[in-house]
């Protein structure tokens, strides 16, 4: 049985975010660049709202539409991330296939790396007939106060870097 491929094509940092606006022709503005540096900048997961904000706070004025604007355009090239979450549209740096965890509590949104087993894997290309080549899993999760943070178990789904 073969492994099942995933991806590692990609944007893996800001400067490959930058080539690949540039490589698909898209005018790299003072704007764009700035939503861009952000999201690479703060590694989470932020609302429009939350970009529009965070960019006025660092004196870095740019308008709400073109906010929503250009991460529009960036998402649907696939130069950002953007999930659908219960409390809205988010945007991350990341768009190598990845799985998240959303704590109940805040809201927030945080990146992990599951490989599943391949026997499970097998196990959904033998019910859909499909050839599995990449996956997201969405946990969900609130902090325990015995544990404190939690970090070890995060820790322990991150895959090592
Ligand atoms: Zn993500």
């Amino acid at each position: 049985m073969q492994k099942p491929v995933i991806s590692k094509l990609g944007i893996h940092s800001l400067e490959d975010a930058l080539e690949r606006c540039e490589f698909l022709g898209m005018r790299l503005s003072r704007k764009r660049r700035f939503i861009l540096e952000l999201l690479w900048e703060s590694k989470e997961h932020l609302s429009a709202r939350e970009i529009y904000d965070r960019l006025n706070r660092k004196g870095k004025e740019i308008g709400h539409t073109s906010v929503y604007q250009n991460l529009e355009l960036l998402s649907s090239q696939g130069i950002i991330e953007c999930i659908e979450h219960s409390h809205g549209r988010l945007y991350g740096s990341v768009t190598l296939a990845h799985s998240h965890v959303s704590c109940i509590d805040n809201h927030e949104v945080i990146d992990v790396h599951v490989e599943l087993p391949l026997d499970l894997i097998r196990q959904v290309e033998l019910q859909t007939g499909l050839r599995i080549n990449s996956y997201t899993i969405n946990f969900f999760g609130m902090r325990d106060p015995k544990h404190g943070d939690n970090i070890d178990i995060v820790d322990y789904l991150r895959s090592p870097e």
